[in-house]
């Protein structure tokens, strides 16, 4: 059997960085990896450009049961240390909007950035691990022997790369518990939803309860998608979201006061001063009158269709696993340690990344929460 001081499950974002860490702490490592080559997600963050991290940062940007569990990380892994990380690695960035840090010459050169960082660590692919055993202080994982372990098996979406609930599974063998798994960062499917609408893109504010999300929705064949739906799939959905499609009008005045200035002109010609014409022309739907024959409470009804469309929550599913970004739910983080990554119901066994109970916003927040504990665990592992 071969000794090791760590065994890495998983080659992805959170694993690299912990290896990383631990070898330059002279550790011996190594990673077990399903896949044939290591970070197949990393390669395709970002459109192939790997937004890397994101200078807001916070850990209100980051959702789960638990959401002051992701302080310790962030706090000893900033996105300026990301940001000089890079720079050490001759890895150039930009700022693509405010704090959102993409890679100029694409995702391969982070991958090579990682790899290099973990260079002298055992890398074995196309090997699944599917437990690991416990034998006194030491893990047993495929045969191999060492005193910590840390999982990195990442979420179960986008199974594409492929992906495994392992983590889960070996999470549960030692006594924790799992919050259920559901796709996030997703496209919405509703009951109801016009495929007429198909493509059109807007900008919107979705509330959910007391929470907002303001971004650009883009219509679909089966409901709406775009990055303002995707953070908003973060939250649970259950009691339904409001969708206001002009967010910066006074809608109902604005329509009194076409009625007035603009009497001759079709409610969906006066809609469409505003919206996307097909927009305009669903809001409109079989009303052809000009918008002077509306009522007062009639141009109210026109305006809270575009301002509070609301969709119930028993109508709305979360899109796939298949095409979902990142997952809710994993690993209970109530359970590990938020300084050292560490279980606090078995000593050595270390989680990291997305098989943990942290879903962090769209534009970088992800992989900021992979670099950061992955570099943790592997600071103490
Ligand atoms: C298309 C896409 C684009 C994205 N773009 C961005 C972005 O630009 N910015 C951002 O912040 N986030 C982005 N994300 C999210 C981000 O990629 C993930 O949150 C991040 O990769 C999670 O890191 P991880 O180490 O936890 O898991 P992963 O990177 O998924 O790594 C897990 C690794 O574990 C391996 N594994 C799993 N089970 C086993 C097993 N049983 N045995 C052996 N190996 C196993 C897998 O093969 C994989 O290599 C994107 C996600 C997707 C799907």
């Amino acid at each position: 059997m071969k000794c090791y001081d760590v065994i890495i499950i998983g080659a992805g974002a959170s694993g690299l960085s912990a290896a990383g860490a631990l070898v330059a702490r002279g550790k011996r490592v190594i990673v077990f990896d399903m896949g044939a080559r290591p970070g197949r997600k990393v390669v395709a963050s970002g459109g192939g450009r790997c937004n890397i991290t994101n200078l807001a940062v916070r850990y209100d940007r980051y959702f789960g049961e638990n959401r002051d569990f992701v302080r310790g990380a962030i706090s000893r892994v900033s996105p300026r240390d990301i940001i000089e990380w890079a720079d050490a690695h001759n890895i150039k960035l930009t700022e693509k909007s405010a704090g959102q840090y993409f890679c100029v010459d694409g995702a391969g050169v982070v991958l090579n950035a990682l790899m290099d960082d973990a260079r002298g660590a055992d890398f074995v692919y196309d090997t699944t691990v599917s437990k690991v055993e416990k034998n006194g202080d030491d893990f047993i994982v495929n045969g191999c022997v060492a005193k910590s372990v840390v999982v990195a098996t990442g979420g179960t979406s986008f199974g594409v790369f492929g992906v495994s609930d392992v983590g889960y599974k070996i999470a549960k063998q030692f006594g924790h518990k799992i919050i259920p798994v559901r796709p996030a960062l997703c496209a919405l499917s509703f009951v109801g939803a016009s495929s007429d609408l198909a493509g059109v893109s807007l900008e919107a504010l979705i509330s959910i309860g007391k929470n907002t999300v303001r971004d650009s929705l883009l219509f679909t064949h089966f409901g709406i998608g775009g990055p303002a739906v995707y953070r908003a799939s973060l939250y649970d959905l259950g009691n339904g979201i409001s969708v206001n499609l002009l967010p910066d009008m006074d809608v109902a005045g604005a329509l009194r006061n076409a009625k007035r200035t603009q009497g001759r002109k079709s409610v969906a010609g006066v809609l469409g001063q505003w919206l996307p014409a097909r927009v305009a022309k669903w809001i409109a739907g079989d009303d052809t009158r000009n918008i002077a024959d509306c009522k007062d409470s009639e141009i109210v009804q026109i305006a809270q269709r575009i301002s509070q469309m609301s969709i119930s929550g028993d109508k709305i599913k979360y899109h796939g696993l298949s095409s979902a970004e990142v997952v809710r739910g994993g690993v209970d983080t109530n359970t590990v340690s938020s300084k050292t990554m560490e279980s606090k119901l078995c000593s050595g066994l270390f989680f990291a990344g997305e098989v943990l109970d942290v879903a962090g916003d769209l534009g970088g927040f992800n992989l900021h929460w992979a670099w950061a504990s992955g570099r943790v665990a592997g600071e103490n592992a």
